[in-house]
């Protein structure tokens, strides 16, 4: 696996848990707003430097009396093909594993839940599916993500969806989200955060403007029942 940093302990990235979050590093998608851009290239980057599976479990080995979680999120873990073996070896070290993924690899999705490798999933979906690309780059597949939302509906794990409101995310967008995800036991909207780290070609969008809290809350109640299980 490529791992690209460990934030040793959260209390806020897995409910319920005390968790420890591994970010892989590579992911297809180039999100305008990505946080972890670094962790973009497959190789990563100069800034990224890698850490070694032996001493990331090494450290798993030794909190595990403590630490209740693990989460592993990017980057894309998916598109890594050693992550079931990976996961095994966390696994082994009794660990509860929540995975962070963009959705693109619905495959490897479905191997991790048959071979009861992750415990809860949390899935992103960024945009309607016709503006997948425009937001999250052109190797962007939404079919990808809807199939991976069927293998989700679909599993007896727990899990959510995600979208952070991004700008140029207007109120039709997410009516028109809330629509294609149906009823989902979780939909949890992010909160945006301008990156440091973007594209010049983004640098308008970046600080474009987002929905107010206040028509967020309002959405919120228009949208309720169309999403709750
Ligand atoms: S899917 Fe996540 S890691 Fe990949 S570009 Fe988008 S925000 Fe960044």
């Amino acid at each position: 696996m490529r791992i690209g940093g460990m934030q040793k302990t959260s209390l806020i990235d897995y409910p319920g848990c005390l968790a420890a979050v591994l970010f892989t590093i590579g992911c297809r998608y180039d999100c305008f707003y990505c946080h972890n851009r670094s962790l973009i290239p497959a190789e990563g980057s100069q800034k990224t430097p890698q850490l070694s599976e032996e001493r990331v479990l090494e450290y798993l080995r030794y909190r595990s009396m403590v630490l209740e979680g693990v989460v592993i999120s990017g980057g894309e873990p998916t598109q890594q093909g050693d992550l079931i073996e990976f996961l095994g070896r966390v696994k082994q070290l009794g660990y509860s594993v929540k995975l962070d993924t963009n959705g693109s690899h619905p495959d490897m999705l479905s191997g991790l839940i048959a071979s009861k490798l992750i415990d809860y999933a949390a899935l992103d979906v960024k945009a309607p599916w016709e503006r997948y690309q425009e937001i999250c780059g052109s190797a962007a597949d939404a079919a990808a993500v809807q199939e991976s939302l069927g293998v989700l509906g679909r599993s007896d794990i727990s899990w959510e969806v995600r979208t952070t409101i991004c700008p140029t995310l207007e109120e039709e967008d997410m009516k028109q989200i809330a629509l294609q995800i149906q009823r989902v036991p979780l939909w949890r909207w992010n909160f945006y955060r301008r990156p440091v780290d973007y594209k010049e070609s983004d640098a308008l969008r970046v600080d474009g403007p987002v929905l107010s809290l206040r028509r967020q809350q309002e959405l919120a109640v228009t949208l309720h029942g169309v999403t709750d299980d």
